[in-house]
């Protein structure tokens, strides 16, 4: 199969002030780190295709008049202007009306606070997460703005599983972090080669190696069997994994203007010893056969 991706990039959509358990569990609780909050852009022959849209620009002004206090002190948004994604865009010579396509890895306020300005493209989202977003249970609230996503002018397409959306794009269903999370392949990029975009289902490269899921989870299990699954995914298709909230990571990226690059070399080390806290060290044959 051809892909249709010609190119991606990487759109910096600011930061969030949180506490380093809510990333990694058991990690420096009660420590305050900076995490970067990520967009894609996917140049395509059919036209531009945006993954994840942040958070709404507008609690650069309030940010607890659109989030509330509780999440607006437990996520403190740290952006300027330049991360508004119209203005990251704007890098590319682009504006919201060259946007065909919004797909989102899922609906928490740091991943779609900016669909809004695309009223003209398709969102795509899977069905489970819309669902959970609109009514989710008290535990999972917080981090759900329905603001970011109730629009009326916004057309959604509610995608169920795994699926092939768009020749060489696929959808994966990664639950855990939250119900309907997705994770996105981009297989065969161009002078890139395939690229694995994890969303939260991948918090850091160490919770790969260290084999914890996201500190803050709907299905604690299910979260650590996706990183599994896109872990082995990644390894066996030699794919550049992108994990989702890793500040070391993101200032080692390239940065719109720039496409993103070829990684697989270094995903291949982390998927190595990520697979191997998974499944420890090869028994002796000789003991078993
Ligand atoms: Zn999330």
């Amino acid at each position: 199969m051809k892909t249709i991706v010609r190119r991606v990039y990487l759109l910096d959509g600011g930061a969030l002030d949180v506490e380093s358990s809510a990333i990694v569990p058991g990690r420096d609780y009660g420590t305050r780190i900076q995490i970067p909050v990520q967009m894609f852009l996917v140049d395509t022959s059919r036209g531009f295709i945006l993954i994840d849209t942040g958070n709404d620009p507008d609690v650069m002004e309030d940010a607890e008049g659109i989030w509330g206090r509780a999440l607006a002190t437990a996520a403190r948004p740290v952006m300027e202007p330049r991360n508004h994604p119209l203005e990251q865009l704007g890098l590319l010579g682009l504006t919201e009306s060259d946007i065909r396509m919004v797909i989102y890895t899922h609906l928490h306020h740091d991943h779609c606070g900016g669909g809004r300005f695309f009223p003209d493209a398709i969102h795509v989202v899977q069905k489970a997460e819309y669902r959970w977003a609109s009514r989710p249970d008290q535990f999972a609230s917080l981090t759900y703005v329905p603001s970011d996503f109730q629009h009326e002018q916004l057309s959604w397409k509610l995608m169920e599983g795994d699926l092939c959306i768009l020749p060489g794009i696929h959808l994966i269903s990664t639950p855990g972090h939250t119900p309907g999370h997705q994770s996105i392949a981009l297989w065969d990029v161009p002078e890139c080669g395939s690229l694995i975009i994890a969303g939260d289902a991948i918090n850091c490269e160490s919770s790969i190696t260290d084999d914890l899921p996201p500190g803050f989870t709907s299905d604690a299990s299910a979260a650590a069997s996706s990183m599994h699954r896109l872990t082995a995914l990644a390894s066996v298709a030699q794919a550049s994994l992108i994990v989702s909230h890793d500040m070391g990571f993101f200032d080692s990226l390239p940065k719109a203007p720039e496409p993103l690059r070829n990684m697989a070399a270094r995903t291949r080390e982390l998927c190595e010893a990520g697979l191997s806290s998974i499944y420890g060290d090869s028994l002796d044959p000789a003991q078993l056969m």
